[in-house]
């Protein structure tokens, strides 16, 4: 089976380590801000990666890379993507996923077979809020089950926020910072419209830079580490 995506290389997605990034096409949810709307709206358009090849180019990379970042779309959304990990971690491998976390099963299995070393998940809005993400049903249980399941799973985990306007408040990140309460890292990261999904959200404006740290000390009361990333 193919993985309908791209491929890159690049130091900032996988914190302190060079890394291979692959991104999946498909996702379960369909939101406005999301940045990567070709992944998740036309899959189908994106090339044809054939795993053997991909392996084999990731081989002939690992004197200078040290692991693989595995995007989307949601790669948990694809039957591959669990044999596809075994083979990049019997490459030596480190492996770095950006989920959206409505998959717990899969992220328990993963975490079971040691074949994740960072996980990143992301929160949106509050849980509630998730229907408003897709048009089809979103299984809101499920992302809160993810974050039982990740609590001090032997894995380097960092939840993380995009400071989208109408999506994301001070009350937004209170909520979230209860759901995730002493987790180790939350990522808040400044919005950037130009890519997004919908009209209206490319039309809308970011927070400022201060309001996005503002939001960074409310969650520094939930969680051991805030980042913000995107902010000048
Ligand atoms: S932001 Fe993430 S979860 Fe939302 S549609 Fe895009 S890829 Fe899917």
């Amino acid at each position: 089976m193919g993985i309908k995506g791209f491929q890159g290389t690049s130091l900032l997605d996988y914190p302190g380590r060079i890394a291979s990034l692959v991104f999946w096409g498909g996702c379960n949810l369909t939101c406005p801000f999301c940045h990567n709307p070709v992944l998740v709206l036309e899959p189908d358009t994106c090339p044809d990666l054939d795993p053997a090849e991909l392996l084999a180019d990731l081989a002939e990379r690992r004197s200078f890379i040290d692991g693989v970042v595995v995007s989307g779309g949601e790669p948990t959304m694809n039957s591959g993507l669990l044999p596809f990990l075994k083979q990049v971690k019997a490459l030596g491998l480190a492996v770095k996923l950006d989920t959206n976390g409505l998959a717990p099963q899969i992220i328990a299995e993963l975490l079971a077979g040691q074949l994740i070393d960072y996980l990143a998940i992301d929160l949106k809005t509050i849980p509630a809020r998730y229907p408003e993400l897709h048009t089809g049903a979103v299984f809101v249980d499920k992302l809160v089950e993810t974050v039982r399941l990740c609590a001090g799973a032997a894995v380097e985990l960092e939840y993380r926020t995009t400071c989208v306007p109408g999506w994301v408040d001070e009350n937004v990140i209170a909520e979230l910072g209860e759901l995730i309460q002493g987790s180790p890292l939350w990522a808040l990261q400044q919005y950037h419209s130009e890519h997004a999904l919908c009209e209206r959200a490319r039309a809308q404006a970011p927070y400022s830079d201060e309001q996005v740290r503002a939001f960074a000390e409310i969650a520094g009361n939930h969680v051991k580490r805030v980042i913000v990333r995107g902010c000048r």
